[in-house]
Formats: structure tokens, C-alpha cells, sequence
């Protein structure tokens, strides 16, 4: 009784183009010709217009064996997404490039696109257009971003002074652990396709992994409360990475606790199970799209209740190392170890 699935080669690139056109009209004043011509039109807002591109390539950002299409559609746009945050702009609009191999159904076409629509109505956005070209061998996914932010309100990585005080959002180390479960129960399956997956306790981790989330809630609070950050990045490959990006480019050093950082219960849990330090998982997991940002004593006050902006350290003049002081009050330098470098 299976399903019956459809391969793309019987609508075609334009039958699909048709059916994207359709599931992505345009919602926002300023897309005044969307999907349909050979370039898209738009009206420029009053500030500056941010640009972004994020690529995803089969086997190299994602892995199809594990990855649900509609979370890997979601996940393209909200990396796109937190880009345009890390920069305390809006998204407003992007285009959608797609190489699709043969073995892609239009089934499994919807499912991806059905995540693609997902973000973009979360976070407000029009898909503007794309190309779509067939791929020899794996899906892979472009996308570029739009989005606008006033001159004053723009936040780059190089505004970090001295003494501003160190923020970083949610908690990190998850999309890490959850990469970690889903490999091993891979191995697991490989090895005896009996046996499926036991993920109900690592969800957290797991969906961390699979489907995160642009921290645009965070970027609507600080101006509500009018707090722009002096230098801001999103926690793409690492704390430690991170961290390193905003002391080098404001010309300052970074001091961070231990103590401070946060990290969930499971995360930490996953870390030990796996005989891994769960400081590593912090500092150098990758892909949990928070915000990390720098902002100035005095906006401190408003934001020291916050239940999900973490305090983890100081800025210091650039004379000082990049230090952790660990639990223990040791102190270890900061080094750039983007996690994927280590695989
Ligand atoms: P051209 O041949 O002029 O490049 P295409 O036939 O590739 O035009 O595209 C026609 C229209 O469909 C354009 O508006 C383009 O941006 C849009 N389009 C093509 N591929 C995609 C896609 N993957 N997602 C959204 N829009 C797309
Ligand atoms: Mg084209």
C-alpha cells in the first residue's frame, strides 16, 4: 500500500517553479515583483540592506539518512535567518537556489519546501526566487538573504570596548550533542537495521540539531528595549570560534567563566555519556544559532533578569590573553577550534 510517488522529471524545472510560485506569494510592501520574472524587484527601505548566503551541501552540512526534509527546508532558512539577527537587522526576503539529483521525488520536493514556508512565515519573509539546476550526485541549497536595518541600529563584530560585558543566548553544546546521538544511532542502524533508533530522551539535543531557531526573538526585545549591543555574531561554529571573531575584529581580549556558560542538562548528560568534556561541547560544538554580544555596563540593569541571556565573562584591553577561568580558577586560553575542523 505504498505511497505513490511522483518523479520531478513529470512536472519539470517550470512545473516546479509553478508550484513554488504558488506555495510563496509575497507578502511584504517592499517585494514589488517576487518569483515570475528574471530578476525579482524591491522597493529599498529608509536604512541599509543586509546580505547574507548560506550553502548546504548532502553530506557535507547534512546527512538525508537522519535529516527530516521539511526540518532540513526550516533549517536552511533560519541559518540565513540568524545571519541577518547577528547583524540586530530583520529578514525580509530571500532567494532559493537548489541542485536536486535524480533520485528526489516531488513528494520529497514538498516536504523540504513545506520547511522552507514554515521559517519564512515564521519569521516573515518572502522567497523571492532561486534557480533550480539537477545535481549528479546529492541535494545541495542556496540561500541568500535580505534584510535591512537602520544605520544606528546595524551591530558588526568590531564594536566590543573595553569592560562591556559578555552575552550569549539559550544554551549551547546541544546541536553538538544531538549530531553525536544521530551518528551513533546511524552506526547502530548500518550495523543491524533491526534496530531503530532510541532518541525519545535525547530530543532536546536532537531537535536542536535538526531544527534550530534564528534568535529574532531576542533581536525584538533589545529594541523594545532600545539596547543595541556593541558588537554581536551568531553562535554558528563554536563559542571559542566565536568569541576569538569579536576580540580580534574590536582589537580587545575576551574573559569568560566556566561557571557561566550555559549548557543544559541533557547536553551536558550526552557530553559524559560519549567519555567527552562537556566545556568542549560549549566552547566548540557548532550550530546552535544563538547570539553572542558585547553590551556596555550601563545597559546591564535592564537586561540582568532576562531568563535567557547568560552573563558568561568581560572584555579586557587586548594586552590579556583570551582566557576561561574554569570552575576550578584555572585559567585556559582560548583557542580557534572550530568543531568541524576536528572530524
Ligand atoms: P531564468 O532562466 O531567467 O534564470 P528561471 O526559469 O530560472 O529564469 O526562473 C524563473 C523564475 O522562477 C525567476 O523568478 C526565478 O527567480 C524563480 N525561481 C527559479 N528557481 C526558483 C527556486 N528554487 N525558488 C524560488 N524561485 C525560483
Ligand atoms: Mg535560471
Amino acid at each position: 500500500m505504498g505511497e505513490k510517488l511522483t518523479p520531478l522529471s513529470d512536472i519539470g524545472e517550470f512545473g516546479l517553479i509553478d508550484k513554488i510560485k504558488a506555495m510563496f506569494p509575497a507578502k511584504h510592501p517592499s517585494t514589488k515583483m517576487g518569483i515570475g520574472d528574471d530578476a525579482a524587484v524591491l522597493k529599498p527601505g529608509k536604512g541599509r540592506t543586509l546580505v547574507t548566503t548560506d550553502l548546504l551541501l548532502e553530506g557535507v552540512h547534512f546527512d538525508l539518512s537522519y535529516t527530516p526534509l521539511h526540518h532540513l527546508g526550516y533549517k536552511a532558512v533560519a541559518v540565513n535567518v540568524s545571519d541577518i539577527a547577528a547583524m540586530n537587522g530583520t529578514p525580509r526576503q530571500i532567494t532559493l537556489g537548489l541542485g536536486i539529483s535524480s533520485k528526489f521525488t516531488l513528494e520529497a520536493m514538498e516536504r523540504f519546501l513545506e520547511g522552507v514556508k514554515a521559517a519564512c512565515d515564521n519569521y516573515g519573509i518572502d522567497l523571492i526566487g532561486g534557480d533550480i539546476t539537477s545535481s549528479r550526485k546529492g541535494f545541495f541549497i542556496s540561500i541568500t538573504a535580505l534584510g535591512e536595518g537602520l544605520v544606528g541600529d546595524i551591530v558588526y563584530r568590531n564594536g566590543a570596548k573595553v569592560n562591556d560585558i559578555i552575552c550569549v543566548t539559550g544554551d549551547l553544546g546541544g546541536a553538538f550533542a544531538g549530531l553525536n546521538v544521530l551518528e551513533r544511532e546511524k552506526q547502530v542502524f548500518i550495523q543491524n537495521p533491526q534496530m531503530q533508533p532510541k532518541l525519545d530522551k535525547y530530543q532536546y539535543i536532537v531537535q536542536r540539531q535538526l531544527k534550530p531557531e534564528a534568535r529574532m526573538d531576542i533581536i525584538h526585545e533589545l529594541r523594545e528595549k532600545k539596547i543595541v549591543p556593541t558588537a554581536m555574531i551568531d553562535v554558528s561554529d563554536g563559542l571559542a570560534s566565536e568569541l576569538l571573531h569579536i576580540a580580534n575584529d574590536s582589537k580587545v581580549s575576551i574573559r569568560v567563566f566556566e561557571e557561566n556558560l550555559p549548557i543544559d542538562k541533557i547536553t551536558y548528560d550526552t557530553a559524559v555519556e560519549f567519555n567527552l568534556d562537556p566545556v568542549t561541547f560549549v566552547m566548540n560544538g557548532g550550530e546552535d544559532y544563538e547570539l553572542l554580544f558585547t553590551i556596555s555596563q550601563e545597559d546591564f540593569e535592564t537586561l540582568k533578569n532576562h531568563p535567557d541571556i547568560h552573563f558568561i565573562g568581560f572584555v579586557q584591553n587586548k594586552k590579556e590573553k583570551n582566557t576561561l577561568v574554569t570552575k576550578g580558577g584555572n585559567e585556559v586560553s582560548i583557542q580557534a577550534q572550530g568543531w568541524r575542523h576536528l572530524q
